[in-house]
């Protein structure tokens, strides 16, 4: 495959073949992946508008069997820094991010071997009972751990969290959906498939998800396509079901500090540059693109604008996980339109489903 050929389909707004997206990810100048992609992002969002969400990240415990090697978050059943949220302190984070015109709580746990599907729909059922909020919550390796403790299908996992009040599922989790990578790197979660299947089953019941990578650690330029490509699968058979779907597309970098992968070197800007870009050229079904200011800070995330994001996620009032990892990024809603501003965008707020506050 000859990299102009694969521009040109870029430029005709063709769906590209795996080898096309190749020729691009690896042999494109950055400045001509940005071009394709911010003209992709412009047939299909409009062009002038950046949306954010108000929200608050909310992590209902730290204890998780997994062990995941890329994690610093996670604290082994029994460790003396393991932490079960109580409901006081839930229900005022709550109340906070209500306060602050946040219009989601974004809530996940490790894979807790005391917390299962009944008391996570309890604890649903308890916020939809007392708080006008969003409940994006959980993930495809907590649902499947639920549904082994419970000894239910992924449907039947699924059904009962959305009686008890889920609302829409991110998705995390998902780091590198490739059997080989999580082999090496969290071995004690969900395969690929399962990840799979499990956004999969949700959109047949009905449930709105995201889609996310992880990328920047032990994968190859291969795999990261793998990864888009699968997600592009589903969400095409996805949308011909016409129930729910994909929302979103969130890549981020691997943040090495404090985690027993402490040696690899950290993606660099233009490296996520490149893969957003690509991102953007290959989901070609998916309708946003989210730029990480969490891990790649406020300067990157205003230039991401430029790379085929159309979203600056979320305010995240509160985040834990990749704070974990020693990168602390904060950014009000004030400093998001201002970035936004910046770059000729109108930031508008929105819910999770992207319609404007
Ligand atoms: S990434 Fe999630 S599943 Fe893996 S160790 Fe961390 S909390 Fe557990």
């Amino acid at each position: 495959m000859s990299l102009a050929r694969a521009i040109e389909a870029a430029e005709q707004g063709c769906r590209l073949e795996r080898r096309e997206a190749l020729a691009l990810l690896t042999e494109a100048e950055l400045t001509t992946l940005g071009r394709l992609a911010l003209a992709a992002r412009r047939r299909i969002n409009p062009p002038n508008r950046v949306t954010y969400c108000v929200d608050r990240n909310i992590n209902t415990s730290n204890i998780c069997l997994s062990a995941c090697r890329f994690c610093a978050f996670f604290r082994p059943p029994g460790h003396p820094e393991g932490y079960r949220l109580g409901r006081r302190e839930l229900a005022q984070k709550i109340q906070e991010t209500l306060e602050l015109g946040g219009t989601q709580i974004l809530m996940q746990g490790g894979l807790d071997p005391e917390i299962g599907l009944e008391e996570t729909c309890r604890t649903i059922a308890y916020i939809k009972d007392n708080f006008s909020i969003h409940v994006h919550a959980l993930s495809p390796p907590e649902v499947v751990h639920m549904a082994q403790m419970a000894g239910l299908s992924i449907a039947e996992t699924l059904g009962r969290l959305m009686e008890a009040g889920l609302d829409s599922m991110p998705g995390g989790g998902a780091e590198i959906l490739v059997e080989r990578v999580r082999a090496l790197i969290s071995p004690g979660k969900c395969s690929a498939q399962q990840w799979l299947e499990v956004m999969a089953t949700a959109h047949r019941l009905g449930l709105n998800t995201t889609a996310t990578m992880m990328f920047g650690h032990i994968e190859t330029t291969e795999e990261r396509l793998e990864h888009l490509f699968s997600l592009r699968r589903v969400q095409d058979q996805s949308l011909a079901a016409g129930r729910g779907r994909f929302t979103a597309f969130i890549p981020w970098t691997f943040q090495p500090g404090n985690t027993a992968l402490a040696e690899v070197t950290p993606a660099t800007a233009v490296e996520y540059l490149r893969m957003l870009a690509v991102s953007r050229l290959v989901l070609d079904n998916f309708e946003h693109l989210q730029a990480s200011w969490v891990t790649q800070g406020a300067k990157i995330a205003q230039v991401s604008l430029s790379f085929g994001a159309d979203d600056l996620g979320s305010t995240m009032i509160e985040e834990n996980v990749v704070a974990a990892a020693g990168v602390s990024h904060r950014l009000d809603a004030a400093e998001l339109q201002r970035l936004a501003g910046d770059m000729g965008y109108q930031a508008c707020q929105r819910n999770t489903f992207y319609q404007l506050v």
